[in-house]
């Protein structure tokens, strides 16, 4: 039985003050989920939502990790890192750092590397944009973005690797892939991991859907067979709305 998750992704929002309060709430009123809750926080966050969470059903995950091990890179937060605050995911792939911070197949298979010998799981994103999928290329480029970052892995690695696919043009944009849209391509990536580590990684093989995924479709959306549940963005910055998703899983 492979993993059913809601994990969120707070983005560049929320202050310390901001943050400790909203994961203050979560711990309180999310006690037996039936998924598995990850919240995913800025790097500021790290150490005091890991701690303030102990004894809670909720892990909490980095937003990103610096595709080198350690030493003069000014800014960057290495995986090590990472781990050290007790932060057990890391989420990479994003769209906005592959668009805006220009993280290619390279970049991101570095990335997973580091994070998987710290001992992170990364939720690894994948998903077209909107050009690409009104071309009919929506399957040809997340198979490439599998096979450019996170396929070169073995299968024991790939155990801790959790998917969410997530349609760019999805994303923030008030538009949702339809049931349909998002069972199909789950069938489908799950297929790639089945031809890729077989059959059964590809049962065990958690995939996320994420893109204006709320309060109100999440129930819709996770009622498809391959759709284990959400990485969600907005909806996760409002404790009532990231607990009516996790409730809808
Ligand atoms: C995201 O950025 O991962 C995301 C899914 O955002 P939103 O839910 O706001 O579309």
């Amino acid at each position: 039985m492979r993993t059913k998750m809601v994990a969120g992704n707070w983005k560049m929002n929320k202050t310390l003050q901001e943050g400790v309060a909203l994961a203050t709430e979560l711990k309180e009123t999310v006690k037996n989920p039936s998924c598995a809750v990850v919240i995913g926080t800025p790097f500021i966050h790290l150490a005091t939502v890991s701690e303030l969470l102990k004894g809670s059903p909720i892990k909490v995950a980095a937003e990103n990790c610096a595709d080198k091990d350690k030493g003069a890179f000014t800014g960057e937060v290495s995986a090590a890192m990472v781990k050290s605050t007790g932060a057990e995911y890391v989420i990479l792939g994003h769209s906005e750092r592959r668009a805006y911070y220009h993280e290619d197949y390279a970049i991101l298979r570095e990335k997973v590397r580091l994070a998987l010998d710290n001992g992170l799981k990364p939720i690894f994103c994948i998903g077209e944009v909107k050009e690409e999928r009104e071309a009919g290329k929506q399957n040809e480029i997340v198979k490439a973005q599998l096979e450019g970052s996170v396929f070169n892995l073995t299968a024991e690695e790939w155990n801790n690797i959790t998917l969410a696919y997530e349609p760019v043009w999805a994303i923030g944009t008030g538009l949702t892939a339809t049931p349909e849209q998002a069972q199909e391509m789950h069938a489908y990536i799950r297929s790639l991991v089945a031809e890729k580590y077989g059959k059964q990684a590809a049962e065990d093989t958690t995939i996320l859907y994420g893109g204006s995924c709320n309060e109100k479709n999440a129930a819709e959306l996770f009622a498809n067979e391959d759709v284990d549940g959400g990485l969600i963005g907005g909806a996760a910055l409002i404790g009532e709305k990231f607990r009516a998703i996790i409730a809808a899983r």
